[in-house]
């Protein structure tokens, strides 16, 4: 990948300096619950401060006029076409802390990028510095330790491919292309998290850069307090360089899909709940359900990290129920890992969910009749995602981490996908409505997955744990730097 050297961008800088961060700010009054209040800042970054910067820093400062600041400047949700002042690739912890402080002393919002799949683009900004630490993603193994040390901006994919050559994995993200910084600090979860607990109960240490620029080390025994915070607190804390994670031996497991013929919603969502109820730690599932034209179909995902035998026999309820296509067999971890997210390639989408104790009656008439309304054309499509959650996950003490959803039930995901920019309005109101119908059920939302917020939401994101996250949030970033994010307030 092409960047811009620290000469480059000199050159660049001396004959367009009249030109830098002339883009137009965008006012967003009225704007729809989709976007977030994005900080809007009037004043120019002085070219001259961006030179001395760029003189500091070891890796690449990236401002408007270089060739790769558009691409650099796209986030995996396309909803979002943000125009940072300048984007620091960062080579390692220092230039962490110097971007930090030149986002303080200019007085513009800070972004912290890592894998860039925020639902809400949080890790890009307009008008300010984006900490970008996405060529900072090595991963070592310690196979022998069981432990993996991966940099800041190692992707799911990333880790899972370093930690499998040994046979090893951890609790990490559905999708490949998802950062495991991002995804491990809001919690992480995913095929092993019945078994091993979310993507944070795997990690034994961080390393940070906080916002006076200190480089700090959190664990269990050194600095507990903002170890606690950050495994479900999100990024409020801190920029992240490092995470030490526990490993586990994971190598063949039974996993694929089991697809069914349109139309049978509720019949299909309460045996799948019936299903959940009694799968052990080792399996994992969920249900994705799809509008189509001769109705919405059901898609449901499984994995086994156990004897295949056992693993087939407990399918059969799923496979009794005549599934269309069934490619669940013995497979490499790392290929069913590798098999894609949600969404496979960066879309514009309004995401948010909401945590369901129970798929009861009355959550499933709501999602299948929403199913039944839903936009699908190939531009424009509204989908749903039932995640349960059991198992090791929900046996942590709430308050023994920030994150906070530590019972059994679902995560129940609804999205609205268009490329059409005239589709939005619909796809959005979609998502809305079925959230609407499912709120008087939901104890609780993800904070990961949620593509809008307010000062509610975000209480429901840290539920009991807010308290003592706005204490730690105020040691730590006293004056609300890192804020792009689903906001703890400085107690
Ligand atoms: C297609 C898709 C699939 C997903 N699948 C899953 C899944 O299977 N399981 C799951 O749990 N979640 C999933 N998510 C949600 C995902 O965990 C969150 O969006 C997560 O925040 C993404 O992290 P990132 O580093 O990629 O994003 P970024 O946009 O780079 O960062 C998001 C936010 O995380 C914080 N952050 C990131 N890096 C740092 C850092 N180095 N230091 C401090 N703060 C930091 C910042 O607040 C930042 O704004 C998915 C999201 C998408 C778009």
């Amino acid at each position: 990948m092409a960047v811009t050297s620290r000469r480059q961008f000199i050159q660049q800088s001396l004959f367009a300096a009249a030109a830098l961060y002339r883009y137009p700010v965008q006012t967003l009054t009225g704007a729809p619950a989709i976007l977030r209040t994005i900080e809007q800042n009037g004043a120019s970054v002085d070219p001259a401060e961006i030179r001395k910067l760029a003189s500091k820093i070891s890796g690449h400062v990236i401002t408007p006029t270089a060739p790769e600041y558009e691409s650099l400047r796209l986030v995996f949700n396309r909803a979002f076409n943000l125009r940072p002042a300048v984007i620091v690739r960062c080579a390692g912890p220092s230039d962490v802390a110097r971007a930090l402080d030149f986002g303080q002393q200019q007085k513009i919002p800070v972004a912290v990028h890592s894998g860039g799949h925020s639902r809400l683009g949080y890790g890009m900004c307009d008008g300010g510095v984006v900490i970008d630490l996405a060529g900072m993603n090595r991963v070592k193994v310690d196979a022998g330790n069981r432990l993996a040390r991966a940099e800041a901006g190692a992707l799911v994919h990333d880790l899972d491919v370093a930690t499998q050559k040994f046979g090893l994995a951890t609790t990490s993200g559905g999708c490949p292309t998802v950062g495991i910084t991002g995804l491990t600090l809001g919690g992480g979860q995913g095929k092993l998290m019945g078994l091993y607990g979310a993507a944070c109960d795997n990690l034994l240490s961080a390393q940070l850069v906080t916002v006076d620029g200190k480089e700090v080390v959190a664990s269990r025994d050194i600095d507990p307090d903002l170890f606690w915070a950050i495994r479900g607190g999100g990024g409020n804390f801190g920029v992240v360089t490092a995470l030490e994670y526990q490993v586990h031996p994971v190598t063949d497991v039974l996993g694929g899909t089991l697809l069914y013929p349109p139309g049978r919603i509720p019949e299909l969502l309460q045996a799948f709940a019936r299903f959940v109820e009694t799968e052990p730690d080792e399996m994992d599932s969920l249900a994705q359900l799809l509008p189509s034209d001769g109705g919405a179909r059901c898609r449901i995902d499984v994995c086994y990290c156990g004897d295949p035998r056992t693993g087939n026999e407990l399918l059969r309820p799923l496979r009794a129920l005549k599934p269309q296509e069934d490619d669940v067999k013995v497979t490499p971890y790392l290929t069913i890992q590798s098999g894609g997210g949600f969404l496979q390639a960066p879309v514009a989408h309004f995401q948010t969910n909401q945590f369901l104790p129970k798929l009861s009656e009355t959550a499933i008439a709501a999602i299948a009749a929403a199913l039944n309304d839903a936009p699908r054309h190939d531009k424009v499509f509204g989908k749903v995602i039932v995640v349960p959650l059991h198992g090791a996950i929900s046996r942590v003490p709430v308050t023994d981490t920030a994150f906070v959803l530590r019972r059994p039930g679902y995560e129940v995901d609804i999205a609205g996908v268009w490329s059409d920019p005239a589709e939005k309005a619909g796809a959005v109101r979609w998502v809305e409505a079925l959230r609407d119908k499912l709120q008087p059920l939901a104890q609780g939302v993800y904070a990961n997955q949620l593509g809008e917020t307010s000062e509610a939401l975000v209480r429901a994101a840290y539920g009991a744990n807010y308290g003592r996250l706005r204490r730690v949030k105020q040691k730590y970033d006293p004056n609300n730097v890192l804020r792009l994010n689903q906001n703890i307030r400085p107690a």
